[in-house]
């Protein structure tokens, strides 16, 4: 194509006096389609390529520069790129004066808020003379923007994880210390509790008092202990350990783990799962945590006579368990925030159960997801992926 090989038009150009009109005609077209080329490439850049003299007066704009400056095809001469950018010649006068290039990232509020990155290069263009029949040398800036936005929120995010990630640091630091002196309470709890018990015998009435003080800070001992293991658990997640287990297993252990608080609490439980379930490929610890933190919220939002029922089962791709209770249920503002950390409706809960759950979960390459009903109860479905799937999914396509 003519871009290409530009001698032509060159030549012509060099003797455009002596052209008859048919050969300037056809010079004319074949400059216009060369002049629309130009515009098509210039057009499709993504970046906004201006073209400015020393007062800002924008002489070409591409249509990436129309859309980043907002400025409008239909609206005449464009405004010069100082009005349309305030505070920007103040910070290129220097490369403007000097005629230098300058490279610098500026914000655009209009027409929308962007970030944008300005390269700024002098260049000598012909422009008619005043006596419009000369041709002279101009000073032009070619100027390109590049929208960056994306780019920079990306790395306002990743400094934001990175400050998130130092204080979870600091803060597990600091969990974990309080671990001994919690330590040595416990142990120190146990003696008192083993002396006043031989104390009983002799003073009944003063001792009754201090077996109730003691059972106190024995609770919130063992309190602050869960406190401190949901919340080093919760923030250091450690990946699962696969293995190939059945889900009936692990449920009836931890079944029978909780079944005297489950009994304490008058809570009925009925397990149905179905003959045939697949085996899956999981973390057997992680596993017991999720049910033992599902079982727990459907027994603590229910009242003695209540029943938790749990389903286990099987489709073509998933291993399917459901808990259903018949608890408070959840409302739905609730729901909204069921998985968020420290989100509790308990007087004493921390709210980490179903983060953690929701974690484990998404590491198993799993689902949960929880219907309520509120005032009539709550289900929650866990669905896994068949050990096929699995290997599937994480290997080459088929
Ligand atoms: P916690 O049990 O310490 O409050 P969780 O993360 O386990 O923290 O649960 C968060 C909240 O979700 C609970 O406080 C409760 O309001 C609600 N919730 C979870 N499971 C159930 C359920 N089965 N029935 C009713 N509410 C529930
Ligand atoms: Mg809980």
């Amino acid at each position: 194509m003519a871009v290409t090989k530009p001698s032509s038009i060159e030549r012509m150009l060099e003797r455009i006096d002596t052209l008859d009109a048919a050969t300037l005609a056809s010079l004319a077209q074949r400059l216009g389609r060369e002049r629309g080329l130009f515009e098509r490439v210039f057009n499709v850049l993504q970046e906004g390529v201006l073209v400015v003299d020393a007062d800002g007066e924008i002489a070409y704009a591409n249509a990436a520069a129309h859309r980043l400056l907002g400025l409008r095809a239909s609206d005449g001469p464009a405004p010069a790129l100082w009005r349309l950018v305030p505070g920007l010649r103040a910070m290129l006068a220097p490369a403007l004066e000097s005629g230098t290039g300058l490279t610098r990232e500026i914000e655009l509020s209009y027409p929308e808020p962007r970030a944008v990155r300005l390269y700024l290069v002098p260049f000598a263009a012909p422009v008619a003379a005043l006596d419009l029949a000369s041709v002279v040398e101009a000073r032009r800036f070619a100027v390109v923007l590049t929208d960056i936005t994306r780019d920079k929120l990306d790395t306002d995010q990743r400094i934001e994880s990175e400050r998130v990630a130092s204080i979870v640091l600091l803060a597990a630091g600091v969990a974990h210390e309080l671990g001994n002196p919690l330590n040595s309470l416990t142990i120190h709890l146990q003696v008192v509790e083993r002396k006043l018990r031989k104390l009983r015998g002799i003073d009944k009435k003063d001792t009754a008092g201090l077996a109730e003080s003691l059972r106190v800070c024995q609770d919130e001992v063992a309190r602050l202990d869960g406190i401190i293991a949901n919340f080093l658990q919760a923030i250091r997640p450690s990946p699962p350990d696969f293995s190939d287990l059945r889900l009936g297993d692990v449920l009836a252990e931890v079944l029978a783990f909780q079944e005297r608080e489950l009994t304490d609490r008058g809570v009925n439980v009925e397990v149905e799962a179905a003959r045939e379930v697949p085996e899956i490929s999981a973390d057997r610890d992680q596993m017991k945590q999720v049910f033992f933190n599902l079982i727990k919220n459907a027994s603590e939002a229910m009242q003695p006579g209540g029943r938790l029922r749990i389903r286990l089962g099987a489709d073509e791709d998933h291993v399917l368990l459901a808990f259903t209770d018949t608890g408070t249920g959840i409302k739905p503002e609730d729901l909204a925030r069921l998985f968020e950390p420290y989100h509790t409706t308990k007087p004493g809960g921390h709210g980490l159960g179903m983060m953690v759950v929701q974690r484990i979960m998404r590491a198993h390459g799993g689902h949960i997801s929880v219907e309520s009903n509120p005032g009539h109860g709550t289900t929650v479905t866990l669905q896994f992926p068949l050990k096929h799937r699995r290997v599937r999914l994480l290997g080459p396509a088929p």
